[in-house]
């Protein structure tokens, strides 16, 4: 996280763009700053502006253009909190953002426009969130969601889950995370211990939207987690430029399928301010999955959902 580059003319130039992609750049990161750990630059090809790892964590002048449709809260979440921190939409289902810090800065995410200011500040927050979920004997499983949770240490962490499987009523503990494909490095014995040390099931999304982002030392990650027994499931988000083609979604289901991670969900992109330009039109993406489900085995093929605000769920497209 340290060495991570957060200057967008450094980013243009670690990759030797063409010059004219600085001004776009630092103009766009000055919405939303520029954050793109090192393990991940290093898996981009240098001199290619349409590298699909790039065009993640690049800001682009295209963010800055007011497109009709698109706001800051697009999926509605604030209409769901319950208290700073804790969104209980679905049925069962509570989850925290236990931080606003992320691996990476994605030029895509929802949570671009995030309150995170509003969050209530380190160690007795998470106190309030866990009474909230004690006095609501629905929630069967609670999802460490962000920003991203594995920010954060893991005795922090640890303690956190101790005070959440202290919760009778609640059974499963779900992660979602970037970090084991952002920095593999932080699958570590020690997180996999208390990840299996808990009386909580676990389970791991993690969040890959290209085959070129799975190199050896991301299958090392992915691997530690399902040999102790974590099931272990990936979002992807349809995104123009990056994964909107046939080859690109058959191969990342196959490479996930390989490493035992089940392809979850395809997202159709949230629609915030400052990403239309990546939007895939939903006819688009029905096509693409027509053609997964022609070309991989039914597991591998990921449900192709939206966020409509309202609905009971992730609405399933196909
Ligand atoms: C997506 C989401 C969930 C999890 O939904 P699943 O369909 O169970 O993966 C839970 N809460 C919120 C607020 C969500 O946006
Ligand atoms: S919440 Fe996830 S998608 Fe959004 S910026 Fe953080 S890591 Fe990226």
């Amino acid at each position: 996280m340290k060495t991570a580059v957060r200057d967008p003319i450094q980013l243009c130039r670690l990759l030797d763009l063409p010059t004219q992609y600085e001004s776009g750049a630092a103009a766009a990161a000055r919405q939303f700053p520029v954050f793109a750990p090192l393990e991940f630059i290093r898996r981009m090809q240098p001199g290619d502006p349409q590298d699909p790892l790039l065009r993640q964590v690049l800001p682009l002048a295209a963010e800055l253009q007011q497109v009709s449709g698109f706001s800051q809260d697009a999926v509605q979440d604030a209409a769901a909190t319950v208290g700073p921190g804790l969104i209980h939409k679905y049925a069962g289902r509570a989850l925290m953002v236990t931080t606003g810090v992320c691996a990476a800065h994605c030029r895509y995410c929802f949570r671009r426009h995030f309150p995170y200011a509003e969050l209530p500040s380190r160690d007795n927050a998470w106190q309030a969130l866990v009474t909230s979920i004690q006095e609501d004997e629905s929630i069967e499983e609670v999802i460490l969601s962000g920003g991203d949770p594995l920010t954060i240490d893991d005795a922090r962490l640890e303690e956190l889950v101790t005070r959440l499987s202290e919760i009778k009523h609640v059974r499963r503990l779900r992660v979602h995370t970037r970090l084991p494909v952002l920095i593999p490095q932080r699958v570590t014995a020690a997180l996999v211990a208390w990840l299996r040390g808990t009386r909580l099931v676990p389970v791991v999304v993690v969040h890959i939207n290209h085959p070129a982002e799975i190199d050896d030392a991301v299958s090392d990650a992915l691997a530690r987690l399902v040999d102790a027994g974590i099931p272990t499931l990936n979002q992807a988000v349809l995104l123009r430029g990056v994964n909107d083609n046939e080859e690109a979604l058959v191969d990342l289901c196959r490479m996930l399928a390989d490493r035992r991670v089940l392809p979850y969900y395809l997202h159709q992109l949230d629609r915030v301010e400052g990403a239309a330009h990546f939007e895939v039109p939903v006819r688009v993406g029905l096509q693409l999955i027509d053609r997964l489900r022609a070309r991989l085995p039914g597991y591998a093929v990921p449900r192709y959902v939206q966020d409509v605000p309202g609905d009971a769920g992730k609405r399933v497209l196909a």
